[in-house]
């Protein structure tokens, strides 16, 4: 069972008449779809299908909402750690309705601005504001036929399919009619719950733990598995359940089997176990399935991967000629830099042509992600054991935080850095940080690996500040036994 996971101001629908209008280029979804038209397209006639909020998940509902919340929980945790410095910083109290308002009160300004600078100042294109589904093609045109919920017909000889995903609920929450939130709604709640269940195990969990509970939420998690972040590296996901079983009730193994609404209003989950669990508000976040299921695909002779995502060559090429498409719909990574990489190639694939014999290609060859919990989590390339299974021969060097200078002035006794590298040509595979800055830190590796620096040559062949956080890095590094 999934949710729509943007619950956003109706729109209005803009110069949309019920004759059907022909263009030469639809796009299905204004995230990252909505960059594709730039000065390349002014002479393009261009339809933009969005049924919720302009900008998309990331901006309205993801990365960018939850990344402010974070610095916030950010500087609420330092102060609650500070004593252990000598400093006597409290948290005296949290504002959450001033977080909410400077969150959105940024945010929401610049959807309505993107939107209407669509809407109003670019006469190639037309916004429609509703679902809108393929309905085969014209018989006469042979063009793709897109229908939208209003009713509204538009033919279109190229389309692109940018329609991202939507959290997953499962049934056992969805069908006990139990009231729960997800990441569309959890920001904009009208005050902090005392008491948080949050089922899932993943980073969007992950994250909003840390938030809730650094601004003062009594924060319980609930995993189905044995671990949290069971995707991550092993020893990456190991620590982190570690340090999270350490901040915040953390269930582990317990898969729900019932939920109820109590009669003061909040919500009871019992686990397979026999355990439970009473929270004042329920955050789901179990997963993202891609919108693909539900934009008539088959009417187009286009099926799913088995993993539920819409069929793309390495140019973002979909099984029906003419018919492209990017993000979270079709992308092996729900990701943003990944979305806004693959936005690039397949606009530059759009002005060349579809057979053009110069094509852009998607690179997956260093794809980093980051989880903004506590600590920070970093990591790209190959985990250890892909690695192993890929048959490679490597070394692998985990350096603690704590054994270099910065770390250890830290007090760190958690942070880790994992490095992993092929034995012989000292190629860098993967790296998987967990610790303070593990965002910012990962970024050399990922230029290492993007650029083909070798693990001896981008230990000794720079210098690195002293007594920066990153000689963890440089350590890890010189730690491989190459
Ligand atoms: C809580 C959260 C935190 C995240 N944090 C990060 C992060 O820190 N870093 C990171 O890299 N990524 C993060 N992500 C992932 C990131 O947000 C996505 O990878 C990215 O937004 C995908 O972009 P997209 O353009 O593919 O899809 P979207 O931005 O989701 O855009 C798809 C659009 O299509 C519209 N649409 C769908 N179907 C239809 C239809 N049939 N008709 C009309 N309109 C339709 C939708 O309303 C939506 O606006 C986060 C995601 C979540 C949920």
């Amino acid at each position: 069972m999934t949710a729509p996971d943007q619950a956003g101001p109706a729109p209005q629908a803009t110069r949309a008449d019920q004759a059907p209008r022909t263009v030469d280029l639809a796009i299905i979804g204004a995230g990252s779809g909505n960059s594709i038209p730039d000065e390349r397209f002014d002479t393009t006639s261009i339809a933009i299908f969005e049924e919720g909020l302009f900008g998309g998940t990331c901006m309205n509902v993801g990365c960018i909402p939850t990344k402010m919340f974070v610095y916030a929980a950010d500087i609420a945790a330092a102060a609650r750690e500070s004593a252990k410095y000598g400093v006597d910083a409290r948290v005296e109290g949290v504002d959450w309705p001033a977080i909410v308002a400077r969150v959105f009160g940024r945010i929401d300004p610049i959807e309505a601005g993107g939107r209407e600078y669509r809407v109003e100042r670019c006469d190639n294109v037309t916004v429609y504001t509703s679902h809108v589904v393929f309905d085969g093609r014209d018989d006469e045109t042979g063009r793709y036929r897109l229908v939208t919920a209003d009713g509204e017909t538009v033919l279109a000889t190229d389309v692109v399919v940018v329609a991202g995903a939507r959290s997953d609920v499962p049934d056992v929450i969805a069908e006990s009619g139990v009231p729960f939130h997800t990441n569309a709604d959890v920001m904009r709640l009208p005050e902090l719950p005392k008491r948080l269940a949050i089922l899932g195990s993943g980073y969007i969990a992950a994250e909003f733990a840390h938030v809730f509970s650094a601004l003062g939420t009594q924060v319980t998690v609930i995993a189905r598995g044995p671990k949290l972040l069971r995707a991550l590296d092993t020893d990456v996901a190991d620590r982190f359940t570690d340090v999270a079983s350490r901040q915040w009730d953390v269930r582990l193994d317990s898969p729900v089997s019932s939920a109820a609404q109590l009669a003061d209003g909040s919500v009871r989950l019992e686990f397979a176990g026999g355990d439970a669990v009473e929270a004042d508000a329920l955050l789901v976040a179990t997963g993202r399935t891609p919108n693909g299921d539900r934009l008539g695909l088959d009417s187009i002779g286009v099926a799913l991967t088995d993993d539920g995502r819409v069929p793309v060559d390495a140019h973002g090429r979909t099984p029906a000629r003419g018919v492209w498409a990017l993000g979270d719909v079709s992308s092996p990574y729900q990701l943003k830099h990944v979305a806004n990489h693959e936005q690039r190639v397949v606009q530059a694939n759009l002005v060349k042509g579809w057979d053009a014999d110069d094509l852009d290609s998607f690179d997956y060859r260093a794809v980093p992600a980051a989880v903004f919990t506590h600590p920070q989590i970093a990591t790209v390339g190959l985990t250890e054991e892909q690695a192993r299974d890929e048959g490679l021969d490597i070394t692998v060097k985990v350096q603690n935080y704590g054994d270099v200078a910065y770390g250890w002035a830290m007090e760190d006794t958690d942070g880790i850095c994992k490095v992993i590298a092929e034995r012989g040509t000292g190629r860098i595979v993967g790296a998987h940080l967990l610790g303070a800055q593990a965002s910012s830190i990962v970024q050399p590796l990922v230029q290492a690996m993007s650029f083909g620096l070798t693990a001896p040559e981008m230990a000794r062949g720079q210098y690195w500040i002293h007594p920066a956080l990153p000689e963890v890095l440089e350590n890890a590094l010189l730690g491989l036994e190459v």
